[in-house]
């Protein structure tokens, strides 16, 4: 029986055609293809400007420093995230403040957010979970008044829409990822949207170590002008090898979509036709690309969801357990925090497998244990 995994990527001879291309050309870090990049994503993604960067932790963290946060300030996150949503606030010396999510979309509301917010908050990361679009209109409503920023970590977030648009259109400034485990990747990689021209142009120069001149701009003149340094930058850049990678990964992107939402309303179709469990939908704002198809277990159901993870591994699946909650790792414990949708959704929800090449006879076998396993 051959094993299902819980995602895989989809790369081609097209990938290895545009790697093989830059490495002919001689010019392997930032450059010419990464600023292509830039364009067509800042395109596809209805966003003013973008800048690509080396993951999406490394333009959290610039966002935050474009945005003006500071040490000492407070930034609202959801516990229920990956660990470098919170991280990214502590990275500028500020305090993450966890705020809970809806038990039923896993993402930040204004209710969640309102509570969460203190006297030095100056920011709220909101994430997009699983694909899932949050309801950015409605805590902005909340935030723009008291002048506080919204970031959207839209790292799940390629292909999903928030009210007829791209996820991130309607953001200042938001956070993008392309690790493998992600709709799109260039191997590891990042970008930075917003929708301020100032904010954008300091993400760019500070990406590359705050140098006045940019390394491509240096090497296209034969005298290069003298750089400058104004203040302490960081080395966040993407190379053109993973550019070229994500370009021809973004030009799939629509039939990425198509196929894993597909996928998504054959496996909705049949959770809801098993009593005991509940599958992740789309929002009634918006439509996710199913970055993370998960289900939560609920007390009726056969198993529970620990019951239900050896099951599926017994068939040969490799499920995982649904998102973390930051606010119960060692290194966020000292919040002492009580969360009871992201507790309740962490420990009751797991990840189904879901990916492009998924034929339809792998999801029926994952169907088949689902079933199995009902009371
Ligand atoms: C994956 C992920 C990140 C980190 O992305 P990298 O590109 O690996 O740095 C940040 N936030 C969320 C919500 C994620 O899912």
């Amino acid at each position: 029986m051959s094993r299902i995994n819980v995602m895989q990527p989809w790369l081609g001879e097209e990938e290895i055609a545009a790697v093989t291309e830059v490495l002919r050309s001689g010019w392997v870090a930032q450059g010419p293809r990464v600023a292509e990049f830039e364009r067509r994503f800042a395109a596809s993604q209805q966003a003013a400007h973008a800048v690509a960067t080396s993951s999406c932790t490394t333009a959290l963290h610039l966002a935050l420093v474009v945005a003006g946060v500071r040490p000492g300030d407070d930034v609202v996150v959801p516990s229920f995230s990956f660990i470098a949503t919170a991280n990214a606030a502590v990275y500028v010396g500020a305090r993450p403040v966890f705020a809970d999510v809806s038990p039923v979309t896993g993402n930040l509301t204004a209710e969640t957010v309102r509570e969460a917010l203190t006297p030095r908050t100056t920011a709220v990361i909101v994430v997009d979970q699983g694909g899932v679009p949050v309801d950015l209109d409605a805590i902005r409503e909340v935030c723009d008044p008291l002048d506080i920023v919204v970031i959207e970590d839209a790292a799940c977030g390629a292909g999903s829409t928030y009210r007829g648009r791209p996820v991130g259109a309607g953001a200042e400034i938001a956070a993008w990822s392309f690790h493998p485990r992600k709709i799109l990747t260039t191997g590891e990689g990042g970008m930075l949207t917003t929708s301020r021209e100032d904010w954008a142009a300091r993400a760019r120069t500070l990406r590359e170590h705050a140098m006045s001149v940019s390394a491509a701009d240096r090497h296209a003149s034969l005298v290069s002008p003298p750089e400058s340094y104004d203040e302490v930058g960081f080395n966040f850049r993407m190379t053109d090898l993973q550019a070229a990678v994500g370009l021809v990964q973004l030009s799939r992107l629509p039939e990425v979509v198509a196929r894993r939402r597909e996928l998504a309303a054959v496996y909705a179709k049949a959770v809801a036709e098993i009593d005991g469990l509940r599958a992740v939908a789309d929002p009634a704002w918006g439509t996710s690309n199913f970055q993370s198809f998960w289900i939560e277990v609920l007390a009726d159901y056969g198993v529970d969801r620990e019951g239900l993870l050896a099951a599926l591994a017994e068939a040969g699946i490799s499920a995982r357990r649904g998102i973390m909650a930051a606010h119960r790792q060692p290194a966020y414990a000292s919040a002492g925090v009580s969360l009871p949708a992201t507790e309740h959704l962490t420990d009751s929800t797991l990840i189904l497998p879901l990916f492009h090449q998924m034929s339809d006879s792998e999801q029926a076998r994952v169907i088949d244990v689902l079933r199995g396993e009902r009371r």
